[in-house]
């Protein structure tokens, strides 16, 4: 699996040919956007020194991807195999 970053700090996934923005399932205010990005204090940083599992905490799940690109700040890095 691959995940993004955007610009805005919003997480996508891909999935089945399209990138997906995911959903946080505890958002119940415009506070949070709807979405799982980093706004949130349990939304963790890439950690590209863990090649080849690049890993993302998410609440408290690891999650774990074959590449993650990152936007934020105009920039784009991208961690693992892109
Ligand atoms: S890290 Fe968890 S609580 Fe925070 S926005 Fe993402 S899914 Fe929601």
């Amino acid at each position: 699996m691959k995940a993004r970053i955007d610009s805005n700090g919003l997480l996508l996934i891909y999935r089945f040919n399209h990138w997906k923005q995911q959903k946080c399932p505890y958002a119940f205010s415009s506070v949070h956007f709807g979405y799982c990005g980093d706004h949130c204090p349990q939304f963790g940083e890439p950690a590209p020194q863990d090649y080849p599992q690049y890993r993302l905490r998410v609440c408290n799940h690891l999650l774990e991807f074959d590449s993650i690109e990152d936007f934020r700040g105009n920039a784009r890095a991208a961690l693992g195999g892109l």
